[in-house]
């Protein structure tokens, strides 16, 4: 395909350069390279390309060589500290002029308009991204990807971006958008994992298996998919209806795993302060209301 692309300004030898090769990065330039993308791979610490080179993929010696490798740059590394180290390198940053970086990288929304604005500024075209499932989606259609930045330039790179498989969702010009959802939607997935790990914890002190437990979790994470959707377009209306399960019945509720847990010896510090968001809430004489009232009331200053 490298023969076919257009490219405006430096020339290139391969379609994507992949900087960063941990295990996102490598499951990333495996697709390029499984879809018949010419791809060249760069990592700070060498020899973590695996097979990669023997199925193709160029390696090159520097970050520099990597970035004049192609005309789009994929960057997966562990974070935007991480991802500064190697673009704002000056020889980096001239290789890229003209070309595209796509910074698959997670951090903060302000990190990520910060790398737009240092991209403007020296003449790089930049989209940044989030990927939202992990390694082995990737390049299967259940790789779920989040993009911002400028809309035709992600249009400009769709047909390769693609084969990282799966949904490719542009969500608007802000560079911090696609960030904000991550934050937003690793909030859910940390602290539900913190919510599970922590009843792995009490339900062995209390005797019950982690197996045993699991068969009955599942159930409980299935209520949750059509409450978000339930509660989403409650709290967009600004209603918090409580009727089936009051924040005075949850906060009872929420006190019994406290107990239990210190009982035991076990920190309950998540649920405490859940409980907590909970118990200022009910004294703010919004007891009758759902929990999702916690949210106006922990926003408040
Ligand atoms: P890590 O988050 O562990 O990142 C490791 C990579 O970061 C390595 O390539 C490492 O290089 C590089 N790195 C760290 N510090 C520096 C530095 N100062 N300069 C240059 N390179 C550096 O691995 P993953 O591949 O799992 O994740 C990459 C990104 O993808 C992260 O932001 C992560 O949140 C995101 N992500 C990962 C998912 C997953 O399932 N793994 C799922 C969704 C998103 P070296 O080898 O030299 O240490």
């Amino acid at each position: 395909m490298s023969s076919h692309t257009e490219q405006s300004e430096a020339s290139a030898e391969t379609d994507v350069t992949v900087i960063g090769l941990g295990p996102m990065g490598r499951a990333l330039a495996a697709a390029f390279v499984g879809a018949g993308l010419g791809t060249t791979v760069w990592n700070r610490t060498p020899g973590r390309e695996g097979d990669l080179a023997a199925r193709g993929a160029a390696v090159a010696p520097s970050p520099e060589a990597a970035a004049a490798a192609s005309p789009l740059t994929v960057v997966c590394v562990v974070d935007y500290d991480a991802s500064d180290a190697v673009l704002r390198r000056a020889a980096v940053t001239a290789a890229l002029k003209g070309r595209t970086v796509v910074n698959l990288s997670a951090d903060t929304p302000d990190r990520a308009r910060d790398t737009a604005r240092w991209a403007d500024a020296h003449g790089v075209r930049y989209l940044d991204g989030a990927i939202m499932t992990p390694t082995p989606t990737i390049g299967t259609p259940h790789a779920v990807l989040l993009v911002s930045g400028p809309a035709a330039l992600h249009e400009a790179h769709r047909p390769v971006l693609q084969a990282l498989g799966g949904t490719h969702t542009h969500l608007g010009e802000d560079p911090g958008r696609a960030a904000a959802y991550d934050i937003a939607l690793l909030d859910v997935f940390w602290t539900a994992m913190a919510g599970w790990t922590h009843a792995l914890a009490v339900a062995e002190a209390e005797g019950v298996g982690a197996r045993e437990l699991a068969a009955f979790a599942g159930g409980i994470a299935a209520i949750l998919p059509p409450l978000f959707t339930e509660t989403a377009a409650e709290t967009a209306e600004g209603r918090f209806p409580g009727d089936g399960n009051p924040l005075t019945s949850a906060a009872s509720s929420m006190a019994h795993i406290v107990h239990t847990s210190e009982a035991h010896g076990i920190d309950a510090g998540v649920m405490r302060a859940a409980e907590g968001w909970a118990r200022r809430a009910i004294g703010l004489g919004h007891g009758g209301d759902g929990f999702t009232r916690v949210a106006e009331v922990i926003a408040r200053r």
